[in-house]
Parts: structure tokens; sequence; C-alpha cells
């Protein structure tokens, strides 16, 4: 039985940045206002992530680490609605808890007693009292300890820490109403401080050069709205990478977006160079599919060339009127 939950959490857990992502939206969904994650050696040592949520009482905690237990799915409607909350498997913590050394101490808000959980190869070791502020703190060590054949597959430590910064900073700029710092090998690798505005979290993620170039786009078709910020021709990098772009809130990588985005540039940007974009798409929930692959960040749309065309007008508008 063990054997099995080892290779079902494979599908679930690819590499540090999947762990991330799980305790990130965990975070978010318990109401954070600040969350702050370190990793050591790209995350394949360490993982530790640490908010000021809800958090969780002893009950809580024992539950939240068992096979098939969220606490995010009132009743069937619910699902057929369409879940708001970000995660509603109540898989998550069980399943990298099966692959690493997991430890969580939490306490709720405005509760009196902490807890501290320790759970190891897919069994609870311990579960105490501890001293801790409000709030969550996880940890995720050795990931892949007992799973060699997995941890095989892992990538140099550069290469997994930039797959973690991926996901930290599309969660950043994604929420700029929460204040989320990163942290790598003890180095402070950016802190937004959750102030609400774009503006102010693109300076935190990219700098002061990057986020001067940036000019904000708004434009509300019928249909689809877009809004954010996107780069001076000139201020480009030879990666797409820094081209991010959300659907209705969540982070996509999505062909049609960036053709678009890359349109409305028309022959401005130098061979093979991309710009710095941050682009909010909001459309009718049933104008695409999220859910064409949960890891891949794809989407499919209803009508690809509307939105396209809508998209690079809205980026047009925005270089035009900033006279670039
Ligand atoms: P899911 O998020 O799909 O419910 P998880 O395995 O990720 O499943 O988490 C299980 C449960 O543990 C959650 O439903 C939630 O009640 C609790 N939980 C997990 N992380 C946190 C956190 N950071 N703060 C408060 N509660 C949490
Ligand atoms: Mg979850």
């Amino acid at each position: 039985e063990k054997t099995i939950q080892r290779i079902a959490a494979g599908e679930v857990v690819e590499r540090p940045a999947s762990v991330v992502k799980e305790l990130f939206e965990n975070s978010l969904d318990a109401d954070a206002t600040r969350i702050s994650v370190a990793v050591d050696a790209g995350g394949v040592e360490g993982v530790r992530i640490r908010d000021d949520g809800v958090g969780m009482s002893e009950d809580d905690l024992e539950l939240a680490v068992r096979e098939h237990t969220t606490s995010k799915i009132g009743d069937i409607e619910d699902l057929e609605a369409g879940v708001g909350t970000l995660g509603f498997r109540g898989e998550a913590l069980h399943t990298i808890g099966a692959v690493s050394r997991l430890t969580i101490r939490s306490k709720p808000r405005g509760g009196d007693v902490g807890t501290e959980l320790q759970y190891e190869g897919g069994e609870v070791e311990s579960i105490r009292p501890a001293g801790c502020p409000e709030g969550t703190v996880v940890e995720v060590d050795d990931l892949f300890y007992n799973t060699p054949a997995r941890r095989k597959f892992l990538k140099t430590t550069a290469t997994e820490f930039d797959h973690v910064n991926a996901v930290v900073t599309h969660y950043a700029l994604a929420n700029p109403d929460v204040a989320v710092s990163l942290e790598h090998d003890d180095r402070e690798v950016f802190a937004t401080e959750g102030r609400g505005d774009l503006q102010s979290t693109v300076l935190s993620v990219y700098g002061r050069e990057v986020a001067e170039s940036m000019v904000p786009v708004d434009r509300d078709a019928p249909g689809v709205s877009v809004s954010g910020l996107v780069s001076h021709p000139e201020t480009t990098r030879s990666t797409r990478d820094y081209l991010s772009t959300f659907v209705n809130d969540r982070y996509v990588t999505d062909r049609v977006l960036r053709e678009a985005v890359l349109d409305a540039y028309g022959g401005q940007l130098d061979a093979d160079r991309y710009p710095f974009a941050v682009l909010f798409v909001e459309v009718a929930p049933d104008a695409v599919d999220v859910n064409v692959h949960p890891r891949k960040m794809e989407v499919r749309w209803d009508d690809e060339t509307g939105v396209k065309r809508d998209v690079t007008e809205a980026v047009e508008d925005a270089l035009l009127s900033n006279g670039l």
C-alpha cells in the first residue's frame, strides 16, 4: 500500500516547485496576508512556507494530513458550481508527506495553543503542543528521500530553483494584496509589501528599471477585460518567462495570449527578444476551459480569434497612449 501511495505521489509532486505551489495555494486559501517561502538547495533539501492565515487546531492538523480530507468542499453542489478555493482535492499534504519528512506547526487565529505534527513516509510520527505564532508553518525536508528513482529525475539546484522562483513570482504578481517573500539558501530573492497595487509589486519582484519602463493596460471590451502592465519595447529579455498572463486570476501559459502581446509591439522588438508583461484577462467562465491539464497551466478558448484581437488591441492602446 505504501508503494502505491508513493507512486501516486509522483504523479502530483513532480519537483520542489510542485510542493511550493500546493503549499502556497493552501496559505492563500487560509486567508493569509503574509506568506514567506524559504527553500534550500533549490527546494530539494528543504521547503518552508510560513503564513499568518487562519491556522489549524490539533484536530484540524490530524485531519489535514489524512488521505482524501479537505475542509473545502461543502457538498457536491460546490463542485458543480466550480469551487472557489484553489485546492479541493484534499490530497496535497497527505501526498507530499508520503515522499518527504513533513513538519507542520500551526495555531488558529485567536487560539492560545499551537500544535506541531511530524509526518514521515506517510505516517504521523508525533503530534504535540508547541509554542508558535498564529498561522501555519509547513516544512518539507528531503523530498523523495524514499523514492530514489524519482529523485534522480530532478535537475540541477539552479534549475529546480528557477521553477520555484517562477511559481512564487506568479503568485506574488497575482496577489498584490499579500506580502510575499522568497529566500533561497538564506538569501532574499524578493519581498513584496502587499500594498495591493500591481506597480509596487512589480517593483519588488523585477526591480526599479523594469518597473519604471512599464505602462498600464486597461481595456473593457464586451466579454473580455484586459488589465495589467507591459514594458517599453526596449525593456526585454531573451526568454519569454517574463511575459506572464493570467486568465480569471489564474496563471496560464498560452500561445494565443503570448502572440497577442507580441503582435501589439509590431516590428518594435529585436529578434528573439520578449517584453515584460503582467496581464490579467477576465472572461466569462464558459468562454474558456482552464481544466485542460491541471499541471500544464494551459487553456482552451471558445473564441480564440476574438480573445487574441481584444488582447492585442488592449496592449496596442497602452503602448500608443504612452507614445511607444
Ligand atoms: P486541500 O487544500 O485540497 O483541502 P490539502 O491536503 O492541501 O487539501 O490540505 C488539507 C487541509 O488542511 C485543507 O483543507 C485545510 O483545511 C488544511 N490546511 C492546509 N494548509 C493549511 C494552511 N496553511 N492554513 C490553514 N489550514 C491549512
Ligand atoms: Mg491544498
